[in-house]
């Protein structure tokens, strides 16, 4: 049976790790070539293209800070080098930088929307620009491209002491869905992913310890974490023509916590 993303090229950013690199291999699984984007750990983003190949599939490294316009630029130009077009964007890297609001520096406010924000604008506006020069390839995918960016249950659930990350998710709803109606007429389908806590680096606090992980499940009403795999599957039905009519959508990853688990002893 044909692999369902055989012969298309994908770009994951932040793929050294986390969800990423979940997204990376669940991808590569179905037969994408990958671009493993990374901005600091060369260790842990050769670990993952090592594992793609030696399950068989293709992989490159490319170092690019998503919130640097030269640098996203490189990262694309350097793909079409490699690979000679892209068909995926996946919009994921990302992080917090946590304060109470009244405490929180313009440094920290600009990083989190420098990065989750604007980074995903830059590699969407590369990525769309490919989009519209190529077309529609009927052998690889029905649409001219697809773009799924890393969006969080925060886009929808307020955060207390997050404010710069609930405003950076609340921002990429609201670009998602701007350019999912502007380009729907060219085929290029944009949709986002919502996971709820999914166990990677950047919420370890949550999980680390028997305490923690027991108040974070007061939240999740299926009772456990998120792995990366289950949004590596979301993103591979997300990219594939299995979801062809599906445009402008958030899909939330998250075991029910946007169900408001609060009510679910009878409030
Ligand atoms: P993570 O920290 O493991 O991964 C984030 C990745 O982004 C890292 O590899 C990091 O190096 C990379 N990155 C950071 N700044 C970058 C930059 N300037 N340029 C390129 N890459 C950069 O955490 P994760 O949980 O895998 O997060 C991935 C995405 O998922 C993020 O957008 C995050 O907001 C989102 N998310 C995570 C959760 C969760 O529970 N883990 C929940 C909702 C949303």
């Amino acid at each position: 049976m044909k692999r369902k993303l055989e012969g298309q090229v994908a770009i994951v950013t932040g793929a050294s790790s986390g969800i990423g690199a979940g997204v990376a291999k669940a991808l590569a699984g179905e037969g994408a070539s990958v671009v493993i984007n990374y901005s600091s750990s060369a260790e842990k983003a050769e670990k993952v293209k090592e594992e793609i190949q030696s399950a068989g599939g293709t992989a490159t490294i490319i170092k690019a800070d998503v919130s640097k316009e030269e640098d996203v630029l490189a990262m694309f130009q350097e793909t079409f080098k490699q690979f000679g077009t892209i068909d995926i964007l996946i919009n994921n890297a990302g992080l917090q930088k946590d304060n109470k609001f009244h405490e929180m520096s313009l440094e920290e406010w600009n990083r989190v929307i420098g990065i989750n924000l604007t980074g995903q604008f830059l590699c969407a506006r590369e990525a769309i620009k490919e989009f519209l020069r190529r077309g529609v390839v009927p052998e690889r995918s029905r649409a001219a491209g697809k773009i799924i960016c890393m969006s969080s249950v925060h886009e929808v659930i307020p955060w207390a002491g997050h404010a710069n990350y609930a405003a950076s998710k609340g921002g990429v709803m609201m670009l998602m869905k701007s350019i999912a109606q502007e380009y729907a007429p060219m085929k290029i389908r944009v949709n986002s992913i919502g996971p709820g806590a999914i166990r990677t680096p950047i919420n370890h606090a949550a999980w680390q310890t028997p305490q923690a992980y027991k108040q974070l499940l007061k939240l999740i009403p299926q009772k456990r974490i998120g792995e990366a795999e289950d949004i590596g599957s979301a993103a591979v039905w997300l990219a594939s023509d299995d979801s062809d009519y599906v445009n402008g959508i958030t899909l939330f990853v998250d075991g029910g916590m946007l169900l408001y688990p609060g009510f679910e002893d009878n409030g």
